[in-house]
Order: structure tokens, then C-alpha cells, then sequence
């Protein structure tokens, strides 16, 4: 019997089976791979255990081939979105319209006029891209842009209020996931927070009698992720912004979604406007460019122009600004809304969330028979009505009714729960990874994002649920 050896790296790559594989991930990956892939196996042929078979080159080549396949594999993937909320931080809040991507696709690609001004050739001012149009559709007198509204808060509180205090209701200290916490952000800011009234009611003197001589902001936060029902009480922008003016401080308004049109219109539940935030007299309305306003992830602070100098003018500003394609991206967001009776036509996100019921529906009833023929008996799969959410801190009780495929295992009550974890595990290991919600003893896939219906079933008869014991 003669002694298994491993091949050397020369051979190796002289091998035929090499070559598509430097073509396509070049040759120090394959170097680099083939070095690794015969390390790892030194130990096994110590020990004895490797098989002549398992050192012939075509077979290692074959091995590295699908290591190499792995690592190459993109981190960003898209995913299908079926958890019932649409605009889901963990899985990239809004989509952006098709304008959208085309004016990111051309501002990557070629130079254009960031920082420049074409009228006069000098210098010109990154946010005067989409200034004009902000101000025609919300009224403010001037904008600012930054990486998202986590900073627009940051940035507003700090070039407002370093060093001083800002007024805020105790029914208003919100936490927003990924610890965002209106406390922590004001302390980060440099601003003493002065709390006034109780968590559920706060009125208009006891905004008064907080008020002093080291007061530099009133403070109003939408209380976007939860509701305070019952014996309630808190004061309105109108009147809290009279209250600023008498006392010579400016309102601050974080609005959190900050929509722009009567979500109504599309059956949807109101959310305040941030049109109608500076018409109540809020000096500063901050809010987000990728929740209910459909665009890229950016935070805009919006209102009177002497503030938002000062904003400006912070050096936090430069260290929180966006780069070019948010901007893209955001003009051409902001363009739709100058029609909005073709809005929920072209914003992928309205549209998803005005979907009626019944189309969700007749959709689920038209996927079932697929799925039931792929989960077999294991799981009894069944068409039920379902109520998704908006997301995003947008309407945090508000139901959008809908449908979903509602997948329930058949076994013993001891192994359901882990038949639900595999079969959650299967679909997310599809090439297209399906994310839906466990919820009630069920997998429940919601239908109402579900927009490319051939992709979602030709990778079906790909997924792989071992035997549930
Ligand atoms: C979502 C939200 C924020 C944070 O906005 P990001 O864009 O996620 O940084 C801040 N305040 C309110 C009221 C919000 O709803």
C-alpha cells in the first residue's frame, strides 16, 4: 500500500479544474484557498484517516470551488419580507421608488455638483440640493440633512441647547429600539433635561413653571413606538408653541416618521404632518427620510432659517452630513410628492402599506396549493386573516388587516415547538431568505410585501426541513 500523499500547490493549479476558479475569484484567492484547504487536511492525514480519493486534485479543486463560493457569497441580501411590518428597521425600512434608484445609479457613476454651484461656480452648499423643494413642500424656511433622525435630534439639541435646559414632558422620554433614549441623547447633547408633568398627563403650566432663566429649548417627541391610553393629558404643538413665544425659546418637534401628505387618503391611520408641525409654530421639526416618507435613511431638520444657521454652523454637522446618493435619492423621493395623486403608484412603500385586504387574500388563496405541496403533511397549511403593522414607529397600535399563510405543525404538542424553529430556519436559508413571524403556535407569512410571487415560489422546492422526532 503506498502512503497517501497531498499534492503540491504547483500541481494543483496546473490542475484544468483551476482555472475557472481563478477566473472568476482570481488567482491569490485560489493560491490563498488551496494553501488552506491542504493545512486543514494535514491533520487528517496524520491521523491516518484520509483516503486516496479524498487528495485526488479534481476532488480537492471541486472542494475549494465550493469554499470559495461561500466566502464570495454577498453579506447584503435581499430577503423577503413577510413579517407583516413594512417598514422594518432590521430589515431596511423603506424601499426607494424606481426615480430613486435611477438618480443614486447617476449620481454614483459620474462627478456631479455636490458641493458646487453651477449658477456662480463657486462653492456651493450640499443641502441646497433638496432645499427648494422642501421648503415648497412643507413650508419650513430651511433645511438641513443628516445621517438619520437619531442625529438630526442630536444635532438640533446640541447647537440649541449645550450647556443649558430643555423642557420636555415625562410622557414624552421615549426609548426607541437600538437604544435611542431621549434622555441619553440630550445628556450626549449637552442639554439638562427638565422633565415636567407625570407620564400621563402634562399640561400647559407645568411647561410654564418650568421655565427660566438657563431654558434654551421646549421640547415635543412623538410617542412613535407606543400609546398612552386612558386618563391622558398632554399639550398640543399649537399651544405649547405659544407658550415657546412668550417666553422667546423655540418649540422643537421630533415627529419621528414626519409624513408629508394625509396618509387617510389611502385608508391608512393620520399621523401628523410635518407641514402642519410648523403651521402649529414648531421653530424645528426633525424627522426620518426612510420611514414613512419612503426614502433613504437620513434625518432632516426643517424650520426657521436663523436656527437651522446655527445648525449648520455646529461641527457636528460635518461629522453627521450625507453623502451624495442620500441626496439622489432623497430629491428625486421628494419630487413624487409634488403629485400626489400618483404617489402610492410609484412609492414602493405606500403602496405596500394601502394594499386592501382583499387582494392579500385571493394572493394567499393563489400560493396556497404550492405551499401545502412542499410542507406536506408535516405542517397543516391554511389562508388567515392577519393584521400587520406599519413599523417604524409610525402608528404603533394601528392594524393594517391582511392575509397570510398560516403554517401550523402537525406533531405532538412536545415537538411543535421545534418543528416551528425548523421550518422558520428552512425558509430563512432559501437563496431568497423568507422572514416571517412565529406567532400562537404557527409560522405566519404576510403576504402583503410579497411582490415578486415567481421568485418566492421557484425557490420553494429548495427548501429543506429535516424529520421532526
Ligand atoms: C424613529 C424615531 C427616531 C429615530 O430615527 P432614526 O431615523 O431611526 O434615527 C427618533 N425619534 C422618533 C420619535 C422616532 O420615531
Amino acid at each position: 500500500m503506498t502512503a497517501i500523499r497531498l499534492p503540491s500547490i504547483d500541481r494543483l493549479l496546473r490542475h484544468p479544474a483551476s482555472r475557472p476558479l481563478e477566473e472568476r475569484h482570481g488567482r491569490e484567492q485560489v493560491l490563498g484557498g488551496y494553501r488552506s484547504l491542504l493545512d486543514d487536511l494535514r491533520g487528517a492525514l496524520k491521523a491516518g484517516t484520509l483516503t486516496a480519493v479524498e487528495v485526488e486534485e479534481g476532488v480537492l479543486a471541486g472542494r475549494l470551488g465550493e469554499r470559495l463560493a461561500l466566502s464570495s457569497q454577498p453579506r447584503v441580501r435581499r430577503v423577503f419580507n413577510l413579517t407583516g411590518t413594512v417598514l422594518h428597521t432590521n430589515l431596511g425600512r423603506a424601499l426607494l421608488a424606481e426615480e430613486a434608484i435611477a438618480a443614486v445609479t447617476e449620481a454614483a457613476r459620474q462627478p456631479m455638483n455636490l458641493e458646487f454651484d453651477l449658477a456662480t461656480g463657486k462653492r456651493g452648499d450640499r443641502d441646497d440640493l433638496v432645499a427648494d423643494l422642501v421648503r415648497e413642500l412643507t413650508g419650513a424656511e430651511a433645511v438641513t440633512v443628516v445621517n438619520n433622525n437619531a442625529a438630526a435630534v442630536l444635532l438640533a439639541l446640541h447647537a440649541l441647547g449645550a450647556r443649558k435646559e430643555g423642557v420636555l414632558s415625562r410622557g414624552e422620554l421615549i426609548e426607541i429600539g437600538g437604544a435611542f433614549r431621549i434622555p441619553d441623547i440630550m445628556a450626549r447633547a449637552g442639554v439638562k433635561l427638565v422633565e415636567v408633568g407625570t407620564t400621563n398627563r402634562t399640561h400647559a403650566r407645568d411647561y410654564e413653571a418650568a421655565i427660566g432663566p438657563r431654558t434654551a429649548l421646549l421640547m415635543r417627541v412623538h410617542t412613535s413606538n407606543y400609546s398612552v391610553q386612558g386618563f391622558t393629558a398632554s399639550v398640543a404643538t399649537a399651544e405649547l408653541a405659544a407658550i415657546a413665544r412668550a417666553h422667546n425659546v423655540p418649540l422643537l418637534e421630533d415627529l419621528g416618521s414626519g409624513t408629508l401628505v394625509d396618509l387617510t387618503r389611502w385608508g391608512l391611520p393620520a399621523e401628523p404632518t410635518v407641514q402642519q408641525a410648523l403651521r402649529d409654530g414648531a421653530d424645528l421639526v426633525t424627522f426620518s427620510g426612510d420611514k414613512l416618507l419612503g426614502g433613504p435613511q437620513c434625518g432632516l431638520i426643517v424650520g426657521r432659517r436663523d436656527l437651522i444657521e446655527r445648525i449648520k454652523k455646529n461641527p457636528l454637522k460635518r461629522a453627521l452630513r450625507v453623502d451624495k446618493l442620500t441626496l439622489a435619492a432623497l430629491e428625486a423621493t421628494l419630487a413624487l410628492y409634488r403629485d400626489p395623486d400618483r404617489l402610492a403608484e410609484r412609492l414602493p412603500s405606500l403602496r405596500l402599506l394601502s394594499r386592501p385586504a382583499e387582494a392579500i387574500t385571493t394572493q394567499a388563496e393563489r400560493l396556497l396549493p404550492a405551499f401545502v405541496a412542499v410542507l406536506g403533511t408535516t405542517y397543516a397549511v391554511s389562508v388567515e386573516p392577519a393584521l400587520g403593522m406599519i413599523g417604524s414607529g409610525a402608528q404603533p397600535v394601528a392594524r393594517l388587516p391582511g392575509a397570510a399563510l398560516c403554517c401550523r405543525p402537525q406533531v405532538s404538542k412536545r415537538l411543535r415547538g421545534r418543528a416551528l424553529r425548523q421550518l422558520e430556519e428552512g425558509l430563512r436559508q432559501l437563496p431568497i431568505p423568507v422572514v416571517g413571524r412565529i406567532d400562537a403556535d404557527a409560522l405566519w407569512l404576510d403576504l402583503r410585501q410579497l411582490d415578486d410571487e415567481t421568485a418566492f415560489l421557484a425557490q420553494l422546492p429548495a427548501l429543506l426541513l429535516p424529520e421532526i422526532r
